[in-house]
């Protein structure tokens, strides 16, 4: 963390403070040993917490940009897997996020496009919920920083914290323009960068080199180009240096986090925190609440994680009526809390987050999880939004099934800090090879048969099964527990490959079997497939929701109630209760609730149920078509020249 004492340094900044940590960072690409041995330690504890209900956040986006799939790697994708498989296994679960709307990045961005901040950040907080929804990633609600909710939340805790002996005041001494009449935030400014030389660079990040300059060059303001003179301002500071040994005792003791992330944090500790300084001298932000603060905000990393409360306390107020749940702080410390993060904001969330909330006495509890992993990079370079070297959700779903990247980032990201890479080849291969010929194959085959053959009609088995049918029901009558087991503990690379084998064991029964050429044996084969490509089904809904619903379609189950296929009345929570929320905030009603009334739907199964014989003979199919549409290299050669193609053109 930056020096605070007082010396001629500006103060940190977002960016700054940011990029230092994550090159802090130190990677150990052969931990997945070691999280094993860690999960099998605490499994038996978890078990008996797999029921309790849950908080899920995701790392709030920026009111500044669109979503990429870096974020959706790291974040978004893994949030909403985990949270998708708590749901079919019954349990009360509520993933929250929200815009992160305050900061200098947001209302630099905002003075640009001529929009007030609050305008600009409403226009990004709809957009990044659409792109989201797009993506299938279900949050039960999407709030913004900027609510009247966190803004009241925030200043309560930071009184708390005050009573408490946390905050004391000291003067920083900064940059200040003398014409604008204005303290200037590193954001604010520009110069040589001191490692490259490029003129105009921020004085907190060099867009040029990508470093963060120690000492901008020739500093100028960003707003009127005059240089600035360095001036002192009166700062709130947070008190985190008195939190080392609670900090020191907290990680060591919750055996949940992921190990190698707990030794450096608390080797960070070691090292000596700094006390943090929380202030800005800026408009636009959460106004601190002291009397002579007047023109100064908090430090957007203050405010921004408390919105992972104050939007599950907005979010339990709406649901009341329907929920019979009307007391925030009870459900947050009555379940298990998530917070999903990647890695370049680890100290945030292991030191200044749990540090805040045992500044106010624990009076919301502190995280059991933190599932934090490492940065999506593309082709192998790191992902750029000024080179153009990135792809944007919003641009992806236009070219492709949402579920092909959900499948793809899904099968290559570890629950680690290791930095995994998107390759267009390999995306088409995993794709075309893994779900289309394997996964998809065999739904179709199984599927296809039984219309063309059976008129649609699930035939009656015999009552002998052979060992090839006895393996295979024991295949279906075990999956349940060994995916569900590996997703409980954030696997999903191996969850999935698990599924696959499930598949690949359907292909090869199916092969073996030949139903087409054996008419004895047909009518048990195809009454044993129907039944498995009802598992996977279920199986795959955290991870391709918008294909599983079509397979569960397909499989006559969601339209027709006849059958004891479906229904779940166990699970009756209604996500469609919060559509009288003001234009604010947003209807957060996500693609699960297309069906949401219906028990049938796939996103209300029982996720044991995936091990079960569900479906009986005699059952009616819906309409059978291919689920998915093969890559063509041609799709991929496109997607290769977009990529970086502004900084070719802008070179010319
Ligand atoms: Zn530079
Ligand atoms: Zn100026």
């Amino acid at each position: 963390m930056p020096k605070t004492n007082g010396e001629i340094t500006t103060i940190e900044h977002d960016d700054k403070e940011y990029k230092k940590n994550s090159s802090d960072i130190k990677i150990n690409n052969n931990t997945s040993g070691n999280y094993n041995n860690d999960n099998n330690n605490t499994n038996k504890e978890n078990n008996s917490n797999r029921n309790k209900s849950a908080v899920v956040t995701s790392a709030l986006p920026y009111a500044n940009g669109e979503i990429h799939i870096g974020h959706i790697a790291s974040t978004y994708l893994p949030a909403d897997i985990f949270t998708r498989f708590c749901r079919l296994t019954g349990r009360d679960i509520y993933h929250v996020c929200a815009s992160d709307d305050f900061g200098t990045p947001v209302l630099i961005r905002a003075e640009k496009e001529n929009k007030i901040p609050a305008e600009y950040v409403d226009l990004w907080n709809k957009r990044d919920y659409d792109d989201f929804k797009s993506f299938g990633i279900s949050f039960d609600f999407f709030y913004k920083t900027s609510s009247k909710e966190n803004i009241e939340f925030v200043q309560y805790v930071f009184k708390r914290l005050y009573e408490n002996g946390y905050i004391y005041e000291q003067d920083v001494i900064q940059f200040y323009c003398q014409y604008d009449d204005k303290y200037l935030p590193d954001r604010y400014v520009i110069g040589k960068c001191p490692n490259c030389a490029a003129e105009n660079q921020y004085s907190d990040l060099c867009e040029k080199c990508g470093k963060v300059p120690d000492q901008i060059l020739d500093p100028k303001c960003a707003i009127c180009n005059r240089p600035p003179i360095k001036k002192s301002s009166k700062h709130y500071f947070f008190k985190l240096s008195n939190f080392s040994l609670q900090l020191k005792e907290w990680l060591n003791s919750n055996t949940n986090l992921q190990q190698d992330i707990r030794n450096y944090v608390i080797n960070w500790i070691d090292d000596g925190l700094e006390d943090w300084d929380i202030t800005r001298d800026l408009s636009w932000g959460v106004p601190i609440p002291m009397p002579d603060a007047k023109g100064k905000v908090f430090y957007g990393w203050f405010d921004n994680h408390l919105c992972y409360i104050s939007t599950l306390n907005t979010y339990i107020q709406k649901q009341k009526e329907s929920s019979g749940i009307d007391d925030g702080r009870k459900f947050w410390n009555d379940s298990e809390i998530y917070h999903f993060i990647g890695k370049d904001i680890v100290y945030h969330h292991y030191l200044f987050l749990p540090a805040m909330r045992m500044g106010i006495d624990e009076e919301y509890k502190l995280p059991d999880y933190i599932p934090t992993r490492g940065h999506l990079m593309l082709q192998n370079q790191k992902i750029s939004k000024s080179r153009n070297w990135y792809i944007s959700l919003r641009d992806f779903t236009s070219a492709f099934n949402p579920d092909y990247l959900r499948f793809y980032i899904a099968s290559i990201a570890p629950y680690s800090q290791t930095d995994v890479n998107f390759d267009w080849d390999v995306f088409s291969e995993k794709i075309n090879n893994e779900l289309i010929a394997n996964i998809g194959n065999f739904i179709n085959r199984a599927l296809y048969f039984v219309q063309k053959t059976f008129d649609s009609k699930v035939p009656q088995p015999s009552s002998e099964y052979d060992l090839e049918d006895r393996n295979s029901i024991a295949e279906i009558e075990k999956i349940a527990d060994e995916v569900g087991d590996l997703i409980y503990r954030n696997e999903f690379d191996r969850a999935l490959k698990r599924i696959l084998k499930f598949a690949t064991h359907f292909n090869q029964y199916f092969q073996k079997k030949q139903p087409w050429s054996n008419e004895a044996t047909a009518n048990t084969t195809l009454f044993i497939a129907v039944n498995a490509v009802r598992s996977l089904a279920i199986m795959l809904e955290p991870f391709i929701p918008i294909s599983s619903e079509k397979v569960w379609s397909q499989l006559g189950i969601s339209n027709n109630g006849n059958s004891d296929a479906g229904g779940n009345s166990s699970n009756t929570r209604n996500d469609n209760t919060n559509n009288n929320s003001s234009s604010n905030s947003t209807d957060r009603n996500n693609i699960n609730n297309s069906n949401s009334n219906n028990n049938n739907s796939i996103h209300k199964q029982q996720w044991k149920s995936a091990s079960e014989i569900k479906i009986p003979s005699g059952h009616i199919l819906g309409r059978v078509e291919p689920i998915f549409r093969k890559i063509q290299p041609k799709d991929i050669e496109l997607q290769k020249t977009k990529l970086g193609r502004q900084e070719q053109e802008q070179q010319q």
